[in-house]
């Protein structure tokens, strides 16, 4: 597909969301000493009640992705698939907290964002250092120097667990695929697909090809996963509102077309034959899963006085699990 004004727009989304998760960073929400390396020079700050929100979008992915790896030793391998990545630093922070020991990491998003990523990593030691920190528990290449490659005329690298891939979601059979199996992807291996504000991006058909793709390829090992986080609920005035802002710059959401509430995420999977899908929007996870303690040293990170405005902005970003889990040993972790 030739790229266009709208695409560039799309991936200016990524900034977005490189200065947000910056931003709670700083403030001291959350803990990342890599994300700094991909924002420039003063980057914005965001208000308390936007920081609050990207704290439960970061802990929450991040929890899922943890018990993934965690729970999950007498694999392998695993393998997890970030569709979309962008700057997101999670394999970097994964890997510095717990080593991934058996996980092949994979990032997949336009050539023009995974080559500047390519050379941020290349380019600054304690990105390096940390793709080749531990080496792999079963990924048998030894982590030196020249494990890291740099692919595709800059535009694609690969390590020891960590690989960069360029390409075009909406052309993800034809493209992506044959470059993750390359890279040595696998689809007999227990896997976990991300997608992190990206499938809204997407046409319905683009986004659902995808999934087929999932549910054909990897129906024989039974053990798959996948969690997207997106905005939901167009109709009221917040969602009106959600996406003129974008509209104003060229974006449009697409995906809340064919997926616009709590439920319809929901089918977009049992409808595939996926064992089990559940949803969560952004406020239910800041009341059940943010603990009285965590709330209170929040407060104390930077007051929040907005709740009804956190109320509605949160009512309005949902995650999705799903996961088709027919071999057994992968059920009984899963469904945990
Ligand atoms: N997932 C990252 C995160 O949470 O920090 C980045 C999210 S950003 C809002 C959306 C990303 O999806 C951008 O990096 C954009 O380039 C990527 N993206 C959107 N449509 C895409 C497509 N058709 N092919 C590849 N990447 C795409």
């Amino acid at each position: 597909t030739p790229s266009t004004n709208e695409d560039e727009a799309v991936r200016s989304t990524n900034n977005d969301a490189a200065f947000s998760r910056h931003s709670a960073v700083a403030a001291g929400y959350l803990q990342d000493q890599f994300i700094k390396h991909f924002v420039r020079n003063s980057p914005p700050k965001r208000p308390p009640l936007i920081n609050r929100g990207t704290y439960c979008r970061l802990t929450g992915v991040k929890s899922i992705l943890k018990q993934f790896i965690e729970k999950t030793p007498q694999f392998k391998e695993t393998q997890i698939v970030s569709l979309g990545a962008g700057y997101d630093t999670t394999y970097f922070v994964l890997k510095s907290e717990f080593g991934l020991s058996a996980t092949r990491y994979f990032e997949i998003d336009f050539p023009e964002i995974t080559s500047t990523k390519a050379m941020t990593i290349s380019r600054k030691r304690p990105l390096k250092s940390a793709l080749l920190q531990t080496p792999n528990r079963t990924l048998a290449a030894p982590s030196t120097a020249d494990s890291i490659k740099i692919n595709n005329s800059g535009l694609d690298l690969s390590s020891p667990d960590y690989y960069l891939i360029s390409g075009d979601l909406r052309h993800f059979e034809s493209q992506i695929a044959p470059k993750l199996l390359e890279n040595g992807f696998k689809t007999s291996v227990p896997t976990l697909f991300l997608s992190e504000c990206v499938l809204i991006y997407l046409d319905s058909e683009h986004s659902n090809a995808i999934l087929d793709w999932v549910t054909a390829n990897m129906k024989p090992s039974g053990c798959f996963a996948f969690l997207t986080y997106e905005q939901i609920n167009p109709s009221d005035s917040f969602g009106q509102m959600m996406i003129q802002n974008l509209r104003n710059r060229g974006i449009e959401l697409k995906g809340l077309v064919g997926c616009p509430t709590l439920e319809s995420q929901k089918q977009r999977y049992v409808s595939r034959g996926w064992d089990h899908a559940e949803v969560l929007d952004l406020d239910q996870y800041h009341q059940k899963y943010v603990s009285h303690e965590e709330k209170a040293r929040l407060t104390k990170v930077e007051m929040l006085d907005e709740w009804e405005e956190f109320t509605l902005l949160a009512q309005h970003y949902c995650f999705t699990f799903a996961y088709s889990a027919q071999n057994p040993e992968f059920r009984e972790i899963i469904s945990d």
